[in-house]
């Protein structure tokens, strides 16, 4: 619902409510949080409608990934705010004793949120929690591609949250673009790393600070040391999970041919263990988001190179938009969908022949967001962990990492930059100035003051 304000008018009157004091007390920003949980409970059936329309996502997946995602992230904030926002004490050196030091959070100001659509409940809200908690005035800017999911958004912030200082502003390129223009005092972006530069150099003009959560490449190593048929579980939850739009999708297996050759069948079993013979006709099974995707991702199946194949899967239909979860076998390291993040449900399996070439490989690849290992050998587990480097490391399954609140969640090099949840996430939005106090008099300073005589010198 557009309130009909230019990008300007609504910063600016952010801006007013956010100087007023407004977002700064702590009583605001837990009635603010309290509203976002209301919100989420009492329209449980209108978000998860916008998820089907707009995703065709499975309301029990959407509890786990979107809605209940949300909901925990919400209970621990409101449940540790008050700590987390404590000052906290920090050691003062001898030179200036007697002296005490702590440091404050105070929030940034007026904060932009741009999220994606694949996660379109998760990654507006999540973020837009660290920025209510922390106590700043709030744009949230959903994503025009899940259009049902931002409208609903659009319409229920107005109704739930203090729009003086909390608002929604739908739009594509456009719309986004003119409120890049505004000056802002951090920009939280989800998304594909080519907008991310976008969004870093238009917060460049005003030195505006800027997390990038962005994408990429995760790999999937596998050895001998593990169950297989556990491993195709897992794997196959996490990558075909949302029809594969997951930014911590496991985007390849690495593996040795001979444990290829044994996953195979078993990733088969497990495709039709969770969507049926006919996964088409599956409610647990997600579509891809637009024409655009569906084009992409089926062209990437139209002319498979010389010796890849398809295990299983490789059926789509253009007019719902389903591509089946599909496994691909054979496939080169050059081969075409090896060249950028898969994003939707084609499992790739490379091979490596060992776990110092699977290691050489990952490394010459940019860094991924996640890096996935099926392996209970110690030595593969701190080789992985010690000479590569991904936004996070996860041992024997997918995604889960972003379950721990605890955990940093965010990406390195071109995976992205800055990470949130939980703590860090009041912390992203805050900045944590620092205090000191010294006692006037008696002056304990004395000592530093000029002239330097030659007892200074040696002080
Ligand atoms: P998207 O197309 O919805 O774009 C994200 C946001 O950028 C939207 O709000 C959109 O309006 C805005 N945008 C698009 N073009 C723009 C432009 N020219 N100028 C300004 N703003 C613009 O989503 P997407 O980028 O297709 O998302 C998929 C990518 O995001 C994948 O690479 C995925 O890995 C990554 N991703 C990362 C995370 C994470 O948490 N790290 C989560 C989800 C997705």
């Amino acid at each position: 619902m557009s309130t009909g304000a230019s990008p300007s008018e609504t910063v600016s009157s952010l801006r007013s409510a956010f100087d007023g004091g407004i977002t700064k007390p702590y009583a605001w920003r837990l009635k603010a949080l309290k509203a976002l949980r209301l919100l989420l409970i009492e329209r449980t059936a209108e978000i998860e409608a916008a998820l089907v329309a707009d995703l065709r996502k499975n309301p029990a997946e959407a509890q786990l990934t979107e809605i209940g995602f949300v909901i925990a992230e919400l209970d621990y904030t409101i449940a540790n705010l008050r700590r987390w926002l404590r000052p906290k004490r920090v050691r003062t050196p001898l030179l200036i004793a007697p002296s005490s030091a702590h440091t404050v959070k105070e929030p940034l100001g007026v904060v932009l949120v741009i999220a994606p659509w694949n996660y379109p409940v998760q990654l507006l809200l999540v973020p837009v929690i660290g920025a209510l908690a922390a106590g700043n005035a709030v744009v949230a800017k959903p994503s025009e591609l899940a259009p049902a999911t931002s409208a609903v958004f659009a319409r229920l912030f107005a109704r739930y949250l203090d729009n003086r200082a909390v608002r929604v502003v739908e739009g594509g390129v456009p719309e986004t673009t003119a409120l890049l223009a505004e000056r802002f005092d951090h920009i939280f972006y989800t998304g594909n790393a080519r907008v991310g530069r976008i969004v870093l150099e238009a917060a460049a003009k005003n030195l505006t600070p800027v997390t990038l959560e962005l994408g990429g490449k995760s790999p999937a190593y596998i050895d001998d040391t593990v169950d297989l048929d556990a491993v195709a579980h897992r794997l196959a939850w996490g990558k075909f999970m949302n029809a594969g739009q997951t930014c911590v999708a496991p985007d390849y297996v690495l593996t040795t041919a001979a444990i290829a050759r044994r996953l195979e069948p078993l990733l088969t079993t497990v495709i039709r263990e969770f969507y049926g013979t006919d996964p088409a006709q599956s409610d647990s099974y997600g579509r891809i988001v637009n024409d655009a995707q569906f084009e992409r991702l089926t062209g990437l199946l139209a002319d498979l190179p010389d010796g890849q194949r398809i295990v299983t899967g490789g059926d789509s239909d253009a007019h719902t938009r389903y591509i089946a979860p599909t496994v691909l076998s054979g496939v080169g390291r050059d081969s075409p969908v090896m060249a950028a993040e898969i994003f939707g449900p084609l499992l790739p399996i490379v091979t490596a022949d060992s776990l110092a070439d699977a290691i050489a490989f990952i490394n010459e690849g940019e860094k991924p967001l996640a890096l996935y290992a099926f392996t209970n050998s110690k030595r593969a587990r701190r080789a992985l962990l010690t000479r590569t480097s991904s936004g996070a490391v996860s041992f024997n399954v997918p995604a889960a990492h972003l379950l721990v609140a605890d955990l940093p969640f965010g990406g390195v090099g071109q995976s992205g930059m800055g990470s949130y949840h939980g703590e860090r996430s009041v912390a992203v939005f805050s900045h944590e100035k620092a205090v000191l106090s010294k006692i006037l008099k008696p002056d304990t300073f004395n000592l530093v003051y000029p002239p330097f005589t030659q007892k200074k010198d040696a002080f």
